[in-house]
Order: C-alpha cells, then sequence, then structure tokens
C-alpha cells in the first residue's frame, strides 16, 4: 500500500473541481484494500472509496481522511455459462467504456448502450447506471465486496444488491458499508444490440440491415458526443458529473398537480410510467420550464450548451459555485412546479441535498 498526502481530488474528477484528500492510497489489489482500511480506523480517518471521480462533487477543502481509489484491473472471460450467457469477471478499477468495447469485440450483447459513460467499472453498480434503454443492473450477475463491516470479502447476487432506477443498496440502506472490488457480468453471446431508445432509432432510421452490437456502440458514443456526454479532451460542455438531477419519479396524485401547472401554461408535460402508478418525469424540461435553458452561465459555472440536465465548470469553476446554482435550480422548480428535484452526483466532504 502507497500512502500519499495531499493529494489533488480536482484532477481525479470529470468535475475538475475539489481541494485535496489528506491521505491517499490506490488499492491495486485485495491486500491492499485491507490495508487501507485498517489503517484509517487505526487513525481513526473517514475513509472515502473512488472510482473513477465521474459522479462526484468534492468539496473546496477537500476531504479531511482518506480517500482509497480502486485500481484492481483486469477483464476475466470465465469458461462458465450463466443460463446460456458468458461470464465476466472484471476488477472494479477497470475503465467502464474498455469493458464495454471488449464486451462488444466478443460480440457479447447486453452493455452496448452503456457505451461512453465515463467512470469505473466498480462504480456501475452504484447508482445502476443506465442509458439509452439499458441499466447495468440487467447484466450484473453479482458483486464481490469488502464489507467494511466485519472486513469479510463476500459475494452479493444482483437480488441482495436491491437495484432500481439510480439506486442500489450501495447508495442507500448500505451506504458506506461495502467497497466493490468486483463485478461479474453475464452477457448474450451473439445477442442482437437493444435498440428501443427514441434517439437510438432515429440515428439507423433508414437503414435496412439491423445494426450490429459494434455500430450500437458507435452510434450511442456519437449520439453522446453530440450532448457533450462523452468526456472529450477540449470539450468544454463535458467538464461536468453527467446529468445533475436525477428524473422525478411522481405518484399519481403528484402527477396531476403537475399536469395541472403545466396546463396553465399551455404546455404538456413529456412523462411515461414507471414503478406501479408513478410516473417518471422529464428533469430536463423541468429545468428548462423553470428559467434555466442550455448555455445558461452563472460566474464559472453553468449548464451545458447541449444538455439541460448537465452543471457545467466553465474553467476555475468552485464547489460552493456548484452549490449555489443547484441550489437556486431546485429552488425555482419547486416554486414553479411543486417538485423537488433530487441531484445524482455524490457530494464528498460537504452536506447537501
Ligand atoms: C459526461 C458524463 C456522462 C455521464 N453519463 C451517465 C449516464 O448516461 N448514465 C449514468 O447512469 N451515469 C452517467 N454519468 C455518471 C457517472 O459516470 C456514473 O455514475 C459512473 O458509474 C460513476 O462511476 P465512477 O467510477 O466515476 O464513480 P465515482 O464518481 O468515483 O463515485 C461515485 C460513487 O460511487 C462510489 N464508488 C465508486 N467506486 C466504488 C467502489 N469500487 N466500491 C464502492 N463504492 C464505489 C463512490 O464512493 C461514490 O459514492 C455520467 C457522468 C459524466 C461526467
Amino acid at each position: 500500500m502507497q500512502l500519499q498526502e495531499n493529494v489533488s481530488l480536482a484532477a481525479l474528477t470529470t468535475f475538475k473541481i475539489g481541494g485535496p484528500a489528506r491521505f491517499f492510497v490506490e488499492a491495486r489489489s485485495l491486500a491492499d484494500v485491507q490495508q487501507t482500511v485498517a489503517f484509517a480506523q487505526s487513525r481513526n480517518l473517514q475513509l472515502f472509496v473512488l472510482g473513477g471521480g465521474s459522479n462526484l462533487l468534492v468539496s473546496d477543502s477537500g476531504w479531511p481522511g482518506l480517500v482509497l481509489k480502486l485500481g484492481i484491473s483486469g477483464i476475466e472471460r470465465t469458461p462458465v455459462e450463466h443460463e446460456g450467457k458468458i461470464l465476466f469477471e472484471v476488477g472494479a478499477g477497470e475503465s467502464w467504456d474498455r469493458f464495454v468495447s471488449h464486451a462488444v469485440v466478443a460480440h457479447c450483447a447486453g452493455v452496448e448502450c452503456l457505451s461512453g459513460i465515463p467512470g469505473s467499472v466498480g462504480g456501475t453498480p452504484v447508482q445502476n447506471v443506465g442509458a439509452y434503454g439499458q441499466e447495468v443492473s440487467e447484466t450484473i450477475a453479482s458483486v464481490v465486496v469488502f464489507d467494511r463491516k466485519d472486513g469479510q470479502v463476500r459475494e452479493l447476487c444482483a437480488e441482495a444488491c436491491g437495484f432500481g432506477y439510480r439506486s442500489s443498496i450501495f447508495n442507500t440502506t448500505e451506504r458506506e458499508r461495502f467497497i466493490i472490488l468486483r463485478v461479474n457480468f453475464a452477457l448474450q453471446p451473439g445477442g442482437e444490440p437493444r435498440l428501443e431508445y427514441a434517439d437510438l432509432k432515429r440515428h439507423f432510421e433508414g437503414h435496412e440491415v439491423r445494426p450490429n452490437l459494434a455500430e450500437t456502440r458507435e452510434a450511442v458514443r456519437y449520439i453522446r458526443g453530440g450532448k457533450g456526454m462523452l468526456i472529450m479532451e477540449g470539450d468544454p460542455d463535458s467538464c461536468s458529473a453527467g446529468s445533475f438531477f436525477k428524473n422525478p419519479v411522481l405518484t399519481e396524485a403528484e402527477h396531476r398537480d403537475l399536469e395541472g401547472r403545466a396546463a396553465a401554461k399551455a404546455l404538456s408535460v413529456p412523462s411515461y410510467p414507471a414503478l406501479t402508478q408513478h410516473r417518471k418525469v422529464s428533469a430536463a424540461w423541468l429545468v428548462e420550464k423553470s428559467g434555466f435553458s442550455r448555455g445558461y452561465s452563472a460566474g464559472h459555472v453553468g449548464i451545458s450548451t447541449r444538455h439541460t440536465l448537465a452543471i457545467v465548470n466553465r474553467g476555475g469553476a468552485t464547489a460552493a459555485e456548484v452549490l449555489e446554482l443547484k441550489d437556486q435550480i431546485q429552488q425555482r422548480v419547486e416554486e414553479i412546479w411543486g417538485v423537488r428535484l433530487e441531484p445524482e452526483p455524490v457530494f464528498v466532504g460537504m452536506e447537501a441535498g
């Protein structure tokens, strides 16, 4: 285990914001994780587990304890079959998009629509990442974790992870308990790509031959690139944590109230069914119809010029500025539409909601 001190966290996040970590370790093995946790306990240091830093807003004062970055790598295709599917064991520190590319090259379906999402493999179960009609929970067979409660390594099956919309036990009931070491995926060999999402269908309109996995991956990356949702050197719109707000899931009564408010303005709310007797509403629509459109600027922060839900660092932004804009958006949306938007990124070293 290699212990470093006062390591800048800004450079380790896609937002490029945040102060230093008092202590920092990159763990490349289970032994590193065990030693690091023991060190933090012996010094009574608060531990924060870092993946690819793509879903974080780190406080300007940084993290007073120890940051453990998962650096466990490796993608292994196992000879084991799981209900006719091929199992891949992937280290938590692997790049997620590298794994997707690997799966597509191996002609295995199940994660192609999740192409271009930044961050690590270990970060994906935490909020059950999803995009373009797929969620990672659909292909996760199990998650191997280090349990901070008793120091044991456990393998949690998908059901035990309690996956929901942008949620799992890792960011709700068992938050901070487990360090994800490895994720096991069951992918369909020779499977067809999932082409259900409107943007994807539109992209392939007029094509006579059904696109394959590789073409679908490229299409997803192309569409994401057009929205500033692909991390690209020199693209100011990708200096963000992705979507800053979750799509609110409303009860039928809350949805009727929202529809009433929209009808009074001669508008109709984009929404679709979710859970039983609930509706998921477009957070982007709510933000835009509250006066925050693409390209909106406030000091060093603003809204992406190509995606209403992405708060971006326009250069030299502080976490305090991001929080101020977040609060303004939440307040305005609540005043006008009666809906409280919930942030998607994790706040590190500060209380916010
Ligand atoms: C441009 C852009 C586009 C994005 N698009 C999408 C999208 O389409 N869909 C989507 O769902 N998300 C999207 N995101 C958000 C983000 O990429 C995902 O949530 C990603 O899975 C986060 O992984 P990470 O490794 O970067 O985690 P981090 O940001 O490092 O951490 C996020 C949380 O996970 C925890 N964590 C990370 N690794 C581990 C581990 N090994 N063990 C335990 N806990 C861990 C951290 O403690 C923290 O609580 C986007 C972000 C950006 C910047």
